[in-house]
């Protein structure tokens, strides 16, 4: 980026906004009145697309009832398949390869119970140490379903700087012992993206199946895992999609693996066709489907059907070109105005290895961020001493950028953050 002297004023971050082709979306969006949010990693805000689908939902249950299923614009039974061609594009999938369905933990579950095969020398699962808890744990009971010992049989890729996990490390550990890897496609802490071709690639060649953690990247950078053969991915819909508070999850099984068995059956696995002769031996759908269990939480759904319309039309390589530019221009302000109060970018500075946020350190985080929310600005404090900011593509602006990193700059020089405990609260 240009870095003359006028790079650094307001009017440059108006120019910035004036020429953004994705600008006419923010109008789109629910933004409460003097607040910056730039919190869309972890909750999306809601579209009014995505309040009128979810009304037009609620309008089916009211006047068809049970037909409700079959009929309508968005038949019910049919939901979890529709909203997977729409999301397709966005995991450079087929849309067989993809369904709306459950949650990333309870995906990943699916996934585990039926990729884990263990077996002769395979009995190991590689994941990485910074990943997500919640991977974490169904990762541990899925082992101890199939009889092995976690602290044993979970292998966790070590990070050197407690950031960021170096490629190379993982490839080192794809041993003859590995069953099975789960990563994550960009960390949820430093942004870090990892190159899900090239360790797709490497895994295969040592006969490992390989699935991918979408939950930061989806909605936020192009994929191609079909090109890319990975073998499966799970996501959730409620951050960079926009789905709303608890929407149903996703996730994309590779066609070569079209025909297997779900690990945790239920009759939504069934073929469409099959599904109502009730059978007791079960034929199970033969694409991505077949890795649904039971009824979809159809309302939790309905707000992604307006939301993915909005993905659809602006195009994913045009929401990451804006969102790598507002995530540079962000950086070349830390840069610029808060290089002397003690913050550390932990983030990847490349573009091709930067996520959608922006990850700072900083010892008194937890009220630094206290006290950006009495000014009306959303961070994401991650503990102990991390600061997420997110300036989303479909809904924020250079300008909030900017101001945003005025007012944290004002917070620094009047020490204002020492008004406020330096502690986190609940959900944080
Ligand atoms: C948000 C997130 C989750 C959340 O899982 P849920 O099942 O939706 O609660 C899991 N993994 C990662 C990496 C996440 O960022």
């Amino acid at each position: 980026m240009n870095k003359q002297n006028g790079t650094f004023n307001q009017e440059y971050a108006r120019q910035l906004d004036q020429n953004d082709p994705l600008a006419r979306y923010r109008d789109e969006f629910y933004i409460k009145e003097g607040t910056i949010y730039f919190d869309g990693n972890s909750l999306g805000l809601l579209s009014k697309r995505a309040e009128q689908t979810l009304l037009d939902l609620l309008h089916s249950w009211k006047t068809l009832g049970i037909d409700g299923w079959t009929e309508g614009d968005n038949p019910w039974f049919y939901l979890s398949e529709s909203m997977g061609d729409q999301m397709a594009p966005l995991v450079g999938a087929t849309n067989e390869e993809v369904i709306v369905t459950g949650s990333t933990t309870s995906n990943l579950h699916q996934l585990t119970a039926s990729f884990y095969q263990p077996g002769g020398k395979k009995t190991k699962i590689l994941t990485d140490e910074l990943a997500f808890p919640t991977d974490i744990y169904a990762l541990q009971s899925q082992l101890k379903l199939k009889g092995m010992d976690p602290s044993e049989h979970l292998v966790k890729v070590k990070s050197t700087d407690g950031h960021t996990v170096d490629e190379d490390d993982i490839i080192q550990a794809m041993s003859d012992n590995i069953a099975l890897i789960v990563l994550p496609s960009i960390l949820y802490r430093s942004g870090q993206i990892l190159d899900m071709e090239r360790l797709t690639k490497v895994a295969h060649k040592r006969n490992i199946l390989i699935g991918f953690d979408l939950c930061h990247s989806i909605g936020s950078i192009p994929h191609q895992l079909s090109e890319w053969e990975v073998d499966f991915a799970f996501w959730c819909n409620y951050k960079h999609l926009n789905g709303g508070p608890g929407a149903v999850g996703g996730l994309y099984v590779n066609k070569r693996h079209f025909g297997k068995d779900p690990g945790l059956a239920g009759w939504f696995s069934s073929r469409k066709d099959k599904q109502f002769d009730m059978e007791h031996n079960l034929t199970p759908a033969e694409h991505a489907g077949a890795f649904q269990m039971g009824t979809p939480h159809v309302l939790s759904m309905a707000p992604l059907i307006g939301s993915l319309s909005m993905f659809n039309e602006a195009g994913i390589e045009q929401i990451r070109s804006k969102s790598l530019q507002l995530t540079g221009y962000m950086l070349d302000l830390i840069d610029h105005k808060l290089k002397d109060y003690g913050f550390t970018v932990r983030n990847p500075m490349e573009d091709e290895k930067r996520g959608g946020h922006i990850f700072l350190e900083h010892p008194e985080a937890a009220r630094i961020c206290k006290a950006l929310k009495s000014h009306q600005i959303i961070p994401d404090f991650r503990s102990p001493n991390g600061i997420r900011l997110a300036p989303v593509a479909l809904y924020n602006t250079f300008e909030e950028v900017w101001l945003v990193l005025e007012k944290l700059k004002q917070i620094m020089d009047d020490e204002e953050y020492k008004k406020f405990e330096n502690k986190r609260g609940v959900v944080a």
